[in-house]
């Protein structure tokens, strides 16, 4: 699965999948899934972000994808190391309830039959 486009909207960052089901990510839930080694403490898993220190009102000011596989993000609070691999996104949206979807089941259904 790959997202077929990514549209940063007022609320969130928005990515339609190939198979055209839209997941509503809001931008401080994705920042603080930040996996990079400044985020992240490589050796035990532990979180280094604090929520306190996220603005609310932070946001996407642009976006690459790397290879076939990530999504890489450029923040309003300059981060930007952060890569962020499809799998982890649509898991993302498969087990939190703060991403935003009509159609998880579909989605979930169509990455076991992928
Ligand atoms: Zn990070």
């Amino acid at each position: 699965m790959e997202p077929k486009s990514v549209n940063r909207l007022s609320d969130g960052l928005e990515i339609i999948w190939d198979n055209n089901v839209s997941c509503l990510y809001p931008y401080k839930y994705l920042r603080l899934q930040c996996a990079c080694a400044n985020c992240v403490e490589e050796l035990t898993g532990k979180k280094l972000l604090k929520v306190s220190e996220i603005s609310e009102d932070i946001i996407i000011v642009e976006y690459l994808v790397v290879g076939k596989y990530a999504l890489q993000f450029l923040w309003s609070d300059g981060h930007e190391t952060g890569i962020y691999p499809y799998n982890s996104l649509l898991r993302y949206a498969l087990n939190d309830e703060s991403v935003a979807s009509k159609e998880k089941e579909k989605l979930l259904n169509d990455i076991k039959n992928e």
